[in-house]
């Protein structure tokens, strides 16, 4: 069986990894755009971009280990078509034929329209490693450092930046940061955070545009002020890559859809990842997170090789800013109540939801003990009643 994988990103790497682990020993081949070999995305906007990893940490598999497991990493290589009747992938660089080919090809960062400014120079996205060699130069104590949008991206961009001593602006359209993540609660502890170390969060505030016309100046918000910077950060969200997949007539639903075991609407297509949706408790989901996008990876290769096992997330998140640490477990996706509950130090706590009773999802900051206990309820169907999560003197006890 010839397998071609298209995305050289995590997913790529866990599928591959997994297909050999699993026994297959047929042709494997993975194609990426980018010129590096798959690398961790996580660290781009924490640890890599303060400059605290090297490339030799991001990058997950060394150069040996591709030719090592015979397998063949194309890089600098951009997929155009995929005949789902020849079973073809052709590419800027010649043409691929497949038994199954699985799409892993990620997502793409918004940006604000052209004629908003939002592709001068001095504006940037922080999503891949190209990304970040471009604004690591800029990010020197000093300077002006306007974010845009109040997600994991921007926060994390933010924490960056003003530990390396920028004067650090991010500007939230939504009435508050993390409207789309997290509840209130969490969002207030973050805004905190943010805010004790000099950070300015203006939310609810929507901008008119970047200005600029050689390169950026700042950008101009909805009530007139103009907020001078010579670094715009962009962190606005994501689009996924369906584009390869729609033109082979796939069927795309937020995302490239895929049925409970990763196969797309062809037999011969799977996809992974952040640009797939899938089946789960009714409803049709894609979640943006490295847990993902190794989960499902690896539930593909899986049933590539004919497993037929349904993949069922497990979904975990987590953020660093300064020197907290934000861990997430679970979907809050629906929650109709959240409790508070104090951790051990100032500094932290958790959040916790649920939906009609049960728990499904817990923010915790700085609460390792909190996370795990959420975590492991989630994960096993298992609840107990919001006042005693708030109260209970050992959290612990309450998985006996
Ligand atoms: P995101 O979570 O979608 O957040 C984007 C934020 O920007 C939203 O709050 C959005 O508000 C706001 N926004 C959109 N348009 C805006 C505008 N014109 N002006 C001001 N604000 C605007 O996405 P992200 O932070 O860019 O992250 C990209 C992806 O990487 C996500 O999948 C994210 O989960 C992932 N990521 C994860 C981590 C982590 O898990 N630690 C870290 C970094 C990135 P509305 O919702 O109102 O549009």
């Amino acid at each position: 069986m010839r397998i071609v994988i298209v995305g050289a990103g995590q997913a790529a790497a866990s599928m591959a990894a997994r297909l050999r682990a699993k026994g297959h020993d047929g042709p494997l081949t993975v194609i990426g755009t980018e010129p590096v070999a798959p690398y961790q995305r996580p660290p781009l906007s924490k640890a890599y971009l303060l400059g605290e990893m090297g490339l030799d940490r991001l990058i997950l598999r060394g150069e040996d280990w591709w030719p090592e497991n015979g397998i063949d990493l194309r890089l600098d290589e951009t997929a155009t078509a995929v005949d789902p009747a020849k079973r073809i992938l052709t590419t800027d660089k010649g043409s691929h034929p497949y038994d199954a080919l699985a799409l892993t090809l990620g997502a793409t960062p918004r940006r604000l329209p052209a004629a908003l400014g939002g592709h001068l120079p001095g504006t940037f996205t922080i999503r891949s490693l190209a990304d970040v060699t471009a604004i690591a130069p800029l990010i020197r104590p000093g300077a002006r450092m306007i974010v845009i949008g109040g997600g994991y991206i921007g926060l994390e961009g933010a924490a960056v930046a003003r530990k390396l001593g920028l004067d650090v602006t991010l500007v939230e359209s939504a009435p508050r940061i993390l409207g789309r993540v997290a509840a209130a609660p969490t969002a207030d502890m973050i805004r905190a955070l943010h805010q004790a170390h000099g950070t300015t969060i203006l939310e609810n505030t929507a901008l008119t545009r970047i200005t600029g016309t050689d390169r950026t100046t700042g950008v101009e918000l909805a009530d007139g002020r103009h907020l001078p910077a010579e670094v715009i950060v962009q962190g606005i969200g994501i689009t996924p890559d369906t584009d390869l997949a729609a033109a082979a007539g796939l069927v795309i639903d937020n995302g490239i859809a895929t049925d409970a075991h990763c196969r797309t609407s062809d037999p011969h297509i799977w996809a992974a990842g952040d640009c797939a949706s899938f089946p789960q408790n009714g409803d049709r989901i894609r979640l943006e997170s490295v847990g993902n996008a190794i989960d499902m990876a690896e539930a593909a290769a899986d049933n590539i090789l004919g497993a037929n096992t349904p993949y069922a997330a497990k979904p975990w998140f987590w953020s660093d800013q300064f020197d907290a640490k934000l861990q997430i477990a679970g979907l809050n996706s629906g929650y109709d109540q959240t409790i508070t509950r104090p951790g051990e130090t100032d500094q932290s706590g958790s959040v916790w939801y649920f939906r009609a009773g049960q728990l499904i999802a817990v923010d915790a900051l700085n609460d390792a003990r909190a996370y795990m206990v959420g975590k492991r309820l989630i994960e096993a169907g298992r609840t107990a009643p919001p006042e005693t999560i708030a109260t209970a003197p050992d959290l612990k006890a309450l998985l006996k």
